[in-house]
């Protein structure tokens, strides 16, 4: 045997017995625990209250899937960090998992702002609710939204009173307070001119509350009415969430100017192509349900086209669909955007953290996952 091959082979046997040492370790109890207790410090001291401070305004995508199943994105919200408090936009299925993976500082809820009621915006909004109070939430949560919200919010109410019982029960009242429980509706009238459509105007002040100021307006996501997407201002930046619209002209009043505009996004080419292979397979219902939601949504290129003409100096594509499991439907989705908005746009993604610091122009992109 060579030297070279002889060197070789003690490194494989030495390679060869520290793996089995690992092993052997692995099945300690004693390694398990100190294994164990390292991870417990890691994940209880992980709480990002850094979100909280007031020296800028910060997002962080906390959903940004349409209702198509994808493994990558939960449904609608947006988390928005400003004042100290956290607030969200829409409650969709699966955001909750993403709050509490991402050790966001979910005690401090103040509010959340529904954009519309169909289930993949308010389908977690009673999880959330529990999840945020069993954290230490110390208020009860105000939830606004169009006119329905009431409805929403005594449903959700009504479905978690046994929980809330039994976890007061279990833990104390001291510990998780009823009152801090309660869910306030708080219902936004937006005034519109009659017969003028939700895109002609209209818009009305939600909150002003620790420099910052919330501002609701209607979109268009007919037969859903009202249809709401919202304004942060907070020392000096800007963002807008478009909720669920197709291309309206109110939202691009609404979004002049603004540092970041979120927008919602479907691919009109991809849909079409689910429609045709629905249709191919003689698959009636999906092919219907394909045809019907190319109506209401926004297409990327029409997003790109909104924030050209608002002159918003970053677009956010959220709300995708359908599904981007990889790079090449990222592409296809994409398609198109870059001849309407070669620059300031980008496809967001679950975890996305956008930072805005007070007194700048930057916009810092950066991920809290
Ligand atoms: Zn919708
Ligand atoms: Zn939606």
């Amino acid at each position: 045997m060579s030297r070279s091959a002889r060197r070789l082979t003690a490194c494989a046997a030495v390679l060869v017995l520290l793996a089995g040492l690992g092993w052997w370790m692995a099945h300690v109890p004693a390694v398990q625990d100190a294994l164990l207790r390292r991870i417990v410090e890691r994940t209880l001291g992980a709480t990002r209250n850094d979100l909280l401070a007031d020296d800028a305004l910060r997002v962080v995508l906390c959903g940004t899937g349409n209702p198509l199943p994808d493994p990558n994105r939960a449904n609608a919200c947006t988390a928005v960090f400003a004042g100290g408090n956290m607030y969200l936009v829409d409650a969709g299925p699966g955001a909750g998992k993403n709050l509490a993976l991402w050790h966001l500082p979910v005690a401090k809820l103040a509010a959340v702002m529904l954009t519309h009621y169909h289930s993949d915006h308010i389908g977690e909004l009673g999880e959330i609710n529990m999840q945020t109070w069993a954290q230490g939430r110390a208020n009860p949560l105000r939830v606004y939204g169009p006119p329905g919200v009431e409805v929403v919010v005594g449903g959700f109410a009504q479905a978690y009173a046994l929980d809330r019982d039994y976890r007061q029960a279990h833990h104390g009242a001291a510990l998780m307070p009823p009152a801090n429980w309660t869910m306030e509706p708080h219902v936004v009238k937006i005034d519109t001119a009659p017969g003028a459509g939700p895109c002609a105007g209209g818009s009305a002040t939600v909150l002003e509350e620790n420099g910052l100021k919330v501002t609701a307006f209607t979109v268009n996501h007919a037969p859903v009415a009202p249809a709401y997407g919202y304004r942060f201002d907070y020392k000096g930046r800007s963002v807008v969430i478009s909720g669920d619209t197709t291309k309206c002209a109110n939202l691009v009043a609404q979004a002049r100017g603004v540092d970041v505009l979120i927008h919602e996004a479907q691919s009109a080419s991809m849909v079409k192509i689910i429609e045709a292979a629905a249709i191919g397979r003689g698959n009636a219902r999906i092919a219907k349900i394909m045809s019907d939601i190319l109506r209401y949504h926004t297409t990327p290129e029409d997003a790109a086209a909104e924030a050209n003409e608002a002159g918003v100096r970053l677009l956010v594509l959220s709300h995708i669909g359908p599904p981007t499991p990889n790079a090449f439907v990222r592409m296809a989705f994409m398609r198109g955007v870059g001849a309407v908005r070669p620059r300031g746009v980008v496809l967001g993604y679950d975890g996305m953290l956008l930072t805005l610091p007070a007194g700048s122009d930057t916009i810092d992109t950066s991920s809290v996952n």
